[in-house]
């Protein structure tokens, strides 16, 4: 484990160099981060989980203080629903302990500046061409220069091209696929003389074609329509948007961007020599903000493996480490989708697709036999705990890609 490649400067592989540099215990290793700087990375993902917090100390030396400052950040506590399920009623999903536990809004490039501080590599300005496992190692191919080989290579390259039923499992039963992007004016006040404490959440608001979050930064307040385009047109979503904005006093914005995207995670996100990693691995619409979440865990488990356990287990080891990343990503694809199952104050066409067609398709989706992994069968036992009259002391602290406190307060909310 000498000579380590990143390919990908998004979220994900800065995360991915400045882990390699902090966990590394050689400090002659090599370490190449390479990223064809003529394809944008995707510069959003400005929610988080409470794990980002320690981490980013972790990674960066700098005190809680700085880093939120740095970040543009402010403190998230949870995700706040308004207008979801059939309870007609708004509700808080906080993280646990409710109150204490927060994570970040973020400015995703502040956050990449950030990393790469905290990161030694040799950089690489190239296309890779193909990343290829070999005797020992893999190799990575690039456009105009030679072949080079490594004992591990991230990669970070972003979204599949297309998903391929041999190497992704499709999150078919979560009914978005498109977000339209929008930046307005801050409405949280900056403190010069130090990081705003006050207590924030993403507001995660229904709407007739789908739903839209409001994050607030320090220097910004960022939107996002998230919607289907199979059911709902750009134009009428444009339309839906401006009016939310406008009922939300909000005058001016400037329009970001539109963003196909996928619900998939990668068949194969590990495999020994070459382990995928955000967006590349596995990807599912922002309602829970598990993107970052599910990066940080990618390459914290094959660090921790590759550079704790002897060699000879390599082989044994990666399909172990494979199967719980597929396992983790595809509970969360699960608790997001379950969001979708009660519908909400809308009875559009958007809704109905969701509570109706979309989300019935889990259990084939997720049916064991089809992913080589038990997400269901643990879904499904989180949801029968919570019929349960009494939830036993020593059930408290199950989880199923996030805790049994996160289900029972959405299910709560939601009225399911
Ligand atoms: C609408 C939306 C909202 C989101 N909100 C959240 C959120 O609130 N919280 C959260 O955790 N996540 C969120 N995300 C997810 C977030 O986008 C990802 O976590 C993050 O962007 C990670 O992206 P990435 O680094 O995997 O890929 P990208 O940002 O796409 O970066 C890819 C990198 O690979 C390089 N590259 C690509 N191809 C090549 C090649 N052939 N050769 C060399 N280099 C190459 C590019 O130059 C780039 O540097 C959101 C995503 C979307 C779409």
């Amino acid at each position: 484990m000498r000579k380590i490649a990143v390919v990908g400067r998004g979220t994900a592989g800065s995360l991915a160099a400045a882990s390699v540099t902090r966990l590394h215990p050689d400090s002659d290793h090599e370490l190449h981060h390479i990223y064809d700087s003529r394809i944008p990375v995707i510069g959003v993902g400005e929610g988080s989980w409470p794990s980002l917090v320690q981490e980013l100390r972790q990674l960066t030396n700098l005190p809680h203080e700085t880093v939120q400052q740095r970040l543009n950040g402010t403190r998230k506590y949870g995700v706040a629903f308004e207008g979801w399920g059939r309870r007609n009623q708004d509700f808080i999903h906080y993280f646990t302990p409710q109150q204490v536990s927060y994570a970040y809004h973020l400015s995703a490039d502040t956050m990449t500046e950030l990393l790469h501080e905290s990161s030694r590599a040799r950089h690489i300005d190239a296309k890779v061409l193909d990343i290829t496992r070999v005797e020992g190692g893999a190799q990575v191919e690039f456009e105009n220069r030679t072949t080079e080989r490594y004992d591990l290579v991230f990669d970070a390259r972003g979204f599949p091209r297309e998903l391929h039923p041999d190497r992704h499992i499709e999150i078919s039963f979560i009914p978005t696929n498109t977000a339209v992007i929008r930046r307005c004016p801050a409405i949280v006040t900056e403190d010069p003389n130090g990081p705003i404490l006050q207590h924030t959440y993403t507001r995660a608001v229904a709407r007739p074609h789908g739903w839209i979050f409001v994050l607030p930064l320090t220097v910004h307040t960022s939107y996002g329509y998230i919607f289907n385009r199979d059911v709902s047109g750009l134009a009428e979503v444009e339309s839906d948007f401006d009016a939310f904005l406008e009922t939300d006093g909000v005058s001016e914005f400037e329009q970001r961007s539109v963003i196909p995207f996928p619900n998939f995670v990668h068949r194969r996100i590990y495999d020994g020599a070459v382990a995928r990693i955000g967006n590349a691995a596995a990807f599912m619409e922002p309602l829970e903000a598990t993107a970052i979440v599910s990066a940080q865990l990618q390459i914290g488990m094959v660090l921790q493996i590759r550079l704790n356990r002897p060699a000879e287990n390599l082989e044994r080891d990666a399909p172990v480490v494979n199967r719980f990343l597929v396992n983790n990503t595809l509970r969360y694809g699960l608790f997001v989708g379950w969001h979708y199952s009660c519908g909400s104050r809308y009875d559009s066409e958007f809704w109905r697709h969701g509570r109706d067609h979309a989300w019935p398709r889990y259990r084939k989706a997720a049916d064991p036999a089809r992913v080589d992994c038990d997400a269901l069968r643990r879904f499904d036992e989180m949801i029968e705990l919570m019929r349960q009259t009494v939830i036993d002391k020593s059930d408290w602290n199950r989880m199923c890609a996030v805790p049994l406190t996160s289900y029972c307060q959405v299910s709560q909310g939601l009225g399911c």
